[in-house]
C-alpha cells in the first residue's frame, strides 16, 4: 500500500466512555490512518465532556450526523446516581443514544456477526437475524391505574372542539383490578416503517414484520395498514427490483418462522416484541460482544456503533495497569459500516474495498483460532489462542496488510 485512501465528505465521529475509549484509539492507530486518509468531524461524546458542555455536545453531534448523513459512535455512559458521584456530574444527563435517536427519529437494527467456531444456539440459524424495534410508545409510555371493586371504567377522547367519544374498558363488579392505557403515533410508525424498508434495500434482505392485529383489531392493525400503504405506494417496485420482500405474518407465526429458519433476513417488531425478542436472538448468536447496531433515520441517515456498552469492568483493570482482553470486533464493525455506508453515498469504491477488507481480515483471525477471552470461552476450535486487547488488533492487521 502506497497512497492512504482518500475521502471526500467527513464521517461524524463520536467519540466515548472507558474500555471502548481506548479501544476507539487503538483501532484508529493501528487499522485506520495507516491506510485511510481519514476526514471526520469529532465529537467527543465521553462523560466528562458531556458534562463540561451541558450535554450540549451530545446534540450537536446529532445536528451534524443529519448534515452529513453518516456516523460512527463509541459507547458511552448513561448516567445513574452512581456515575453522578464518580464523575461529579452537575446533572444526571439523558442517554446520549437516546437524544440521537430521537433527534433522528431513527430505527435501530441490531445484527449478530458470526464467525465459524461459535455456533447459534438454534444451530439453523446460519445467516444473521437483524432485529429492528420500534423504540416509541405502546406499554413504554403507558399509564396504569389500580381499579377498587365495582368501579366502571372507560377510555375517553377528548377532540380538539371537545366533542368525547367514550368505549367501555371492563365493569369490575365484585373485585379490585388493573387498567392500562397506551398510545402510539401514525407519524411514528410511518417513520419506523420507511427506516425498516430503507435498511431492507440497503442490506438486500427481506423484512419481516409481525403485529397481534387478529386480536388488536384497531391498535395493531393500524400498525399493520401503515405498513402495507407505505409499502405499497412507495416501495413495492424498488423491492422488485432489489428481488427482495415484505412479509407480514402474525406474531406467533412468526417466532415459529424464526426458530425454522435459516436467517439472512430483517424482524421488525413492536416496541415490545422487539424488546424481548432482541435479548433472545442476541443470546442465540451468542456474544453480546459480536452484536453491530445502526440508527436509521426515516430520511436515510446512519450512525453505527456496537451494541455493548463501555466494557466498565475491563476499564477498571486497564486502569490497575492490569492486561485486557476486551472484544473489538462490534467497534471495529461500526467503523467498517460506516466507511462503507460513506464510500457509497461519495462513490468512492477504494472506501467501501477497505471496509470489505477489514471485515474480512476480523472473521479470518477469528477462524484462525486467534480471539479475546470472551470468544476463547464459546469458540469450538481445535487450536485457539487468546490474545490481548492490542494483539488482536495487530493480529487483524497482520490479515489485512496481506489482503489489501
Ligand atoms: P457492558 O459494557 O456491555 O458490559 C457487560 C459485560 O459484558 C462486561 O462486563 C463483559 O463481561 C461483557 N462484555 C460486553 N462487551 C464486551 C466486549 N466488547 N468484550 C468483552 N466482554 C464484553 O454493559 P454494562 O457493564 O452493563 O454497562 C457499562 C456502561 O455502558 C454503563 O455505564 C452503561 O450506561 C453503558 N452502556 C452503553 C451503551 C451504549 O452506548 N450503546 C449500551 C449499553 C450500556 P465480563 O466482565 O464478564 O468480561
Ligand atoms: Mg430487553
Amino acid at each position: 500500500m502506497s497512497e492512504k485512501i482518500k475521502m471526500t465528505t467527513p464521517l461524524v465521529e463520536m467519540d466515548g466512555d472507558e474500555m471502548t475509549r481506548i479501544i476507539w484509539k487503538m483501532i484508529k492507530d493501528i487499522l485506520i490512518l495507516p491506510y485511510v486518509d481519514l476526514k471526520t468531524e469529532y465529537y467527543d461524546l465521553g462523560l466528562e465532556y458531556r458534562n463540561e458542555t451541558k450535554d450540549q455536545v451530545t446534540i450537536d453531534s446529532a445536528e451534524a450526523t443529519k448534515k452529513y448523513g453518516v456516523a460512527v459512535k463509541c459507547a458511552t455512559i448513561t448516567p445513574n446516581a452512581d456515575r453522578v458521584k464518580e464523575y461529579n456530574l452537575t446533572e444526571m444527563w439523558k442517554s446520549p443514544n437516546g437524544t440521537i435517536r430521537a433527534a433522528l427519529d431513527g430505527t435501530v437494527f441490531r445484527t449478530p456477526i458470526i464467525v465459524k467456531g461459535i455456533t447459534p444456539f438454534i444451530p439453523t440459524w446460519t445467516k444473521p437475524i437483524t432485529i429492528a424495534r420500534h423504540a416509541y410508545g405502546d406499554v413504554y409510555k403507558n399509564t396504569e391505574m389500580k381499579v377498587p371493586a365495582d368501579s366502571k371504567c372507560e377510555l375517553v377522547c377528548t377532540d380538539k372542539d371537545g366533542n368525547e367519544t367514550r368505549s367501555l374498558i371492563h365493569n369490575f363488579n365484585g373485585t379490585d383490578g388493573v387498567i392500562q392505557g397506551l398510545h402510539n403515533t401514525d407519524k411514528s410508525i410511518s417513520s419506523f416503517a420507511r427506516s425498516c424498508f430503507n435498511y431492507a434495500l440497503d442490506l438486500k434482505q427481506d423484512i419481516w414484520f409481525a403485529s397481534k392485529d387478529t386480536i388488536s383489531k384497531i391498535y395493531d392493525h393500524r400498525f399493520k395498514d401503515i405498513f402495507n400503504e407505505i409499502f405499497e405506494n412507495e416501495y413495492k417496485e424498488k423491492f422488485k427490483e432489489a428481488g427482495i420482500e415484505y412479509f407480514y405474518t402474525l406474531i406467533d407465526d412468526a417466532v415459529a418462522r424464526v426458530i425454522r429458519s435459516e436467517g439472512g433476513y430483517i424482524w421488525a417488531c413492536k416496541n415490545y416484541d422487539g424488546d424481548v425478542m432482541s435479548d433472545m436472538v442476541a443470546t442465540a448468536y451468542g456474544s453480546l460482544a459480536m452484536m453491530t447496531s445502526v440508527l436509521v433515520s426515516p430520511e436515510g441517515v446512519y450512525e453505527y456503533e456496537a451494541a455493548h456498552g463501555t466494557v466498565q469492568r475491563h476499564y477498571y483493570k486497564h486502569l490497575k495497569g492490569e492486561e485486557t482482553s476486551t472484544n473489538s470486533v462490534a467497534t471495529l464493525f461500526a467503523w467498517t459500516g460506516a466507511l462503507r455506508k460513506r464510500g457509497e453515498l461519495d462513490k468512492l469504491p477504494e472506501l467501501c474495498r477497505f471496509a470489505d477488507c477489514l471485515e474480512k481480515a476480523i472473521i479470518t483471525t477469528i477462524e484462525e483460532g486467534v480471539m479475546t477471552g470472551d470468544l476463547a470461552l464459546l469458540s469450538t476450535l481445535p487450536n485457539k489462542k487468546k490474545v490481548n486487547t492490542e494483539d488482536f488488533l495487530k493480529e487483524v492487521n497482520v490479515r489485512l496488510q496481506a489482503i489489501l
